[in-house]
């Protein structure tokens, strides 16, 4: 079940990041202050950086992005078709000025427990309109509306 502590901080990730077959072993992951604590039975206790949680995070849904395919919708240029060829699904991605809306169940967990998202249909639609990076769309978004203009 995904909850607000292992939507960026689990034990999946962490095998991942440890370059560890997740479910050979049970390891057990725990969101200290600032750090993670991670153990890995047979091994020493380890703490690991957020940093590197949520890059990682970032860098899967990225990765995951390309094998994606976007259309836009020609009659809502805001709106844009992403389709997975290998599964067969379809989602419907929207561009706004604070960001991209998803219907995908990863782009709900992430606004339920993180405030907002970004999923890989996000993150493909960003790719297809030139965008390395949510932060570099929110930047040309803001850039391009006429309050910061004003206030330039
Ligand atoms: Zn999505």
């Amino acid at each position: 079940m995904i909850t607000r502590e292992n939507l960026i901080y689990s034990a999946s990730a962490a095998a991942r990041i440890l370059g560890i077959i997740y479910g050979q072993s049970r390891i057990v992951v725990r969101e200290w202050f600032s750090v993670i604590w991670v153990w890995v039975p047979g091994h020493r206790p380890r703490f690991m950086s957020k940093a590197v949680f949520k890059h990682h995070f970032v860098e899967r849904r990225k990765a995951a992005a390309r094998a994606l395919r976007v259309t836009q919708h020609i009659m809502n240029p805001t709106a844009f078709t992403v389709r997975n060829e290998d599964k067969g699904s379809t989602y419907t991605v929207q561009t706004i000025p604070t960001g991209l809306v998803c219907e995908c169940e990863d782009y709900c967990n992430q606004v339920q427990f993180l405030g907002q998202g970004c999923c890989k249909h996000n993150y493909a639609v960003l790719n297809h309109l030139g965008f390395k990076s949510l932060s570099s769309y929110l930047n040309a978004t803001k850039a391009s509306t006429p309050t910061s203009v004003l206030a330039a």
